[in-house]
């Protein structure tokens, strides 16, 4: 795979072993005593900020070849705001992130070069507490500034930067999932280059301490890493073969891992900042509902729970149980339920946001956009309050006004598929062709799907007629999208 213009260097097959967040356990022990050998000065080797984000994008754009990410806009948007608030408070707040979820039951995150972290459904759906998921958060963000994969691959001298991100590539997707991940190592080692990358034990230190202060400095409990690996390794005693937690494939974890940990957070004191905890637990059903396998067992489960009050969270049971309950069609119960939480905290813009999700799916656009109004003046700049009005506006044909509030959406950075997906269809609902075409060549340029990228800008070109503005602006992406198309297809 040929992402930059670095000079080949002789591949040799080394031995050595995987990586950052794909691990099974059998490599375990290698992983702690191999050490890599230093070659000399790395400074021929070195892979720039811009190379990295490339390797990581690679990744990013395979993934979600094989893998459709989830989407929701308020699960992602409280997914990035999360990490963002732990990257703020890293020991590299400048650099940029990606934070997406993957919906897959295993209980995983893992993280690429350029600051791509995925995390699995599992991993949110296992946490007691924010803290506990913000503790795998903050222990991925460090690998990524500390650049473990990165510089493990830099004392490789043998290793060509193409090759390594296409390794890099394979052993990431085996992370997402094993099967997608050993067909492409499968196809590395065809080229004739033993898949190879080493994650050491002194790596996972460096993760958990650095991780650990980004989680105080952020205002979480130092307290919830040891605690979520104690739990992660318990849980584990019970279980054989695959059921083993992919973090802890990944990551392993050991009792004198936990104890150092434990005895870490023991010297930060307990001094959370305050925040809208509540949105957690209720993030948390919503993500429940949408993955479950068995809606009617889940309904069943919350009546339950309702019933005997064994709940920790009540409100959050119910708003799931509401969720689930719409889901199946029960709009009147469902609706009930979500009255009885707003009557207690009306202004909680993820209950107002579901009573709108239930209007539209009964067709009550003006009812729902009613509601996307008045919330509007509350939280002007929310994202997932603006993705679900555009939605609504577009169905009213309301398309001008839809078009304002995405660019404004745009121009606060939040620069997503959503986005991107929604601008081409409001702009063809306007006529707009030149505009719709190059929003939808932004949408699969993000999904890495180069081709339709450059079709799509073509088509943008052909329409944009006159426009000189905006025949310059297109061309030159155009000609960034081929020249990164063509490199891809060197690689290959
Ligand atoms: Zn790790």
């Amino acid at each position: 795979m040929l992402i930059c213009s670095m000079s080949r260097i002789t591949m040799k097959k080394i031995i050595i072993v995987a990586i950052f967040t794909l691990f099974s356990w059998p490599y375990m022990t290698s992983v702690a005593e191999i050490e890599l050998p230093e070659i000399g000065d790395s400074a021929g080797s070195v892979v720039s900020p811009y190379q990295e984000y490339r390797i990581g994008q690679s990744f990013y754009w395979r993934l979600q070849q094989s893998v459709d990410l989830i989407d929701d806009p308020e699960i992602t948007d409280y997914l990035s705001e999360l990490g963002e608030r732990l990257v703020a408070n890293s020991d590299a707040p400048q650099l940029s992130f990606k934070f997406f979820m993957v919906p897959d039951n295993r209980v995983n995150a893992f993280a690429a070069p350029g600051g791509f972290i995925g995390v699995n459904s599992g991993l949110l759906l296992t946490s007691h507490e924010e803290d506990e998921l913000a503790s795998v958060l903050a222990h991925e963000i460090a690998h990524v500034t500390q650049r473990h994969l990165i510089r493990s691959f830099e004392r490789q001298k043998q290793l060509s930067l193409p090759t390594t991100a296409a390794m890099i590539g394979a052993l990431l997707l085996g992370a997402a999932d094993p099967e997608m991940g050993a067909a492409a190592i499968t196809a590395v080692q065809a080229g004739g280059v033993q898949a190879q990358l080493n994650f050491t034990r002194a790596n996972e230190r460096e993760a958990d301490n650095m991780g650990m202060l980004t989680l105080v400095r952020s205002g979480f409990n130092a307290h919830a890493m040891p605690t979520f690996f104690e739990r992660l390794q318990q849980a584990n005693q019970f279980h054989t073969g695959r059921s083993i937690p992919e973090f802890l494939r990944s990551h392993p974890v050991t009792s004198s891992r936990i104890a150092d940990s434990r005895g870490r957070a023991n010297t930060y004191p307990l001094k959370r900042q305050p925040s809208d905890r509540q949105k957690f637990y209720l993030i948390r059903e919503k993500l429940r509902v949408m993955t479950t396998p068995n809606l009617t067992q889940l309904i069943q489960y919350y009546a339950g729970s309702i019933e005997v009050g064994s709940n920790v969270n009540n409100t959050a049971t119910k708003y799931g149980y509401s969720l689930a309950l719409a889901a199946i069609g029960n709009y009147s119960q469902a609706k009930s339920i979500l009255r009885e939480l707003i009557d207690n905290d009306g202004e909680r813009l993820t209950y107002q946001l579901a009573l709108a999700d239930m209007e539209l799916s009964r067709g009550h656009i003006k009812t729902a956009l009613a509601i996307y109004e008045k919330n509007q003046r509350l939280y002007p700049r929310d994202y997932a309050l603006t993705i679900k009005q555009v939605i609504a506006l577009l169905q009213a044909k309301q398309s001008k006004v839809a078009t304002e509030k995405l660019l404004n959406q745009y121009q606060l950075g939040r620069q997503t598929q959503k986005v991107y997906k929604l601008l081409a269809q409001a702009y063809g609902d306007m006529d707009n062709n030149s505009q719709a075409h190059s929003w939808l060549a932004e949408y699969y340029y993000n999904a890495g799907r180069l081709k339709q990228s450059v079709d799509q800008l073509q088509l943008a070109i052909k329409f944009a007629r006159g426009d000189k503005f905006q025949l310059a602006k297109l061309n030159s992406r155009l000609r960034e999208v081929e020249t990164q198309l063509e490199e891809l297809d060197e690689a290959l």
